[in-house]
């Protein structure tokens, strides 16, 4: 068959271990994941009271516009109606903006290591990608400008980036898209917004007025904990929404993903909750590594990238036979680090344990 040639060579994407896989391989009882970036405290309480409560019909197909979804994410951004879309989380949306804007005529420009999707979709539809390697971690946004050309059609950025966690700061935003063409879409990928602390990340939404040429991403996957759901969502322009909105298939958002984000936007309480939890979290994490003298990463996300100075996949196997799944670096990028989702309190002190255990033997051995 006439497969794209680029198929070929492309692999499909690899997902993290089973809990249970674990469980059987290692004869282990309890397993904690903090590989992909799951909230540990699960979803609020009202969208599995909705869920349970729903009575409508499933041999209907979905409202394809999500009116109802629609309506109350547009109040809770403070945003028109038209100046969203909705996807079968955020992953789709890039397929979209992938499929609406890129061929083998055009290229793509993104940071690496970032968020593999986006160079996987630049590469199915065939175009060029310009990769402008991270420095300490953040997004090198001077020669990713300079890496701009007239065949530039996406620039990905990704803020907090994962799997970094280090974010944009909004000056520097500013100042990177004032060099942007117009002509080019530049997607803002804030998957983790929520979980921002920082006072000067960028207020993208109050930039979309000035700036036609962005569009912003976000999910509820991440802080809101429906990532079984499958719903993201962009701002951008009203202009730009329409140009984008023929690439989305009709009803890909299914119904009962539609009545769970209604229903975790209503609960604030949770997700103050987890802000907070989370911000706890980090500060374990970072208060652990500066005792045993590890490097890391700032983060503003819900996940720590960790510097072994040693082979990831070690450290990734070791705490795997211990019952910590977490995301080995070397998939990621970081070949010496390993990736790890904030958990809950317990969970944190569970896996820092297994880690100064790993430094133990590890410096046993070295010595
Ligand atoms: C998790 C993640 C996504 C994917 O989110 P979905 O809405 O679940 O598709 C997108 N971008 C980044 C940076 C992520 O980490």
């Amino acid at each position: 068959m006439r497969w794209k040639e680029q198929l070929l060579k492309l692999k499909p994407y690899q997902p993290g271990k089973s809990i249970n896989e674990v469980k059987r391989q290692y004869g282990l009882s309890e397993i904690v994941k903090l590989a992909s970036n799951e909230n540990p405290f699960g979803s609020s309480d009202k969208v599995r009271s909705e869920i349970t409560g729903f009575t409508g019909k499933f041999s209907v197909y979905p409202d394809g516009y999500a009116t109802d979804l629609r309506a109350r994410l547009a109040e809770h951004l403070d945003v028109k109606q038209e100046q969203l879309i909705l996807g079968n989380g955020s992953d789709e949306i890039i397929q979209m903006i992938s499929r609406g804007l890129l061929s083998p005529e055009t290229n793509t420009v993104m940071a690496a290591p970032t968020f593999p999707q986006y160079r996987h979709n630049g590469i199915i539809e065939g175009c060029e990608i310009k990769e402008i390697p991270l420095v300490d971690g953040a997004h090198d946004l001077e020669s990713m400008a300079e890496a701009i050309d007239l065949n530039t059609a996406v620039v990905w950025l990704c803020s907090p980036n994962n799997p970094t966690g280090i974010y944009i700061k909004e000056e520097e935003l500013i100042a990177f898209l004032s060099r942007v063409p117009s002509d080019v879409l530049v997607v803002l990928d804030e998957a983790y917004f929520e979980y921002v602390t920082a006072d000067d990340f960028h207020d993208s939404l109050r930039l979309l007025e000035q700036y036609k040429n962005v569009i912003v991403l976000r999910t509820f996957s991440k802080i809101y904990g429906l990532a079984s759901f499958r719903v993201g969502y962009g701002i951008a322009h009203e202009e730009t929404i329409a140009a984008l909105e023929p690439v989305r298939e009709p009803f890909n958002v299914n119904t009962l993903a539609q009545v769970a984000a209604i229903a975790a936007l209503d609960d604030k309480e949770f997700i103050e909750r987890c802000i907070q939890e989370n911000t706890a979290g980090l500060k374990q994490f970072y208060q652990f590594c500066d005792g045993a003298g590890l490097k890391y990463y700032q983060s503003q996300g819900n996940f720590i990238l960790i510097d072994f100075a040693a082979d990831g996949q070690e450290v990734f196997q070791f705490l795997l036979e211990r019952g910590y799944i977490v995301r080995s670096g070397k998939a990621l990028g970081f070949p010496t680090c390993v990736r790890i989702t904030i958990g809950s309190r317990e969970q944190n002190a569970g896996v820092i344990e297994k880690i100064k255990e790993y430094l133990q033997i590890a410096t046993a051995v070295s010595n």
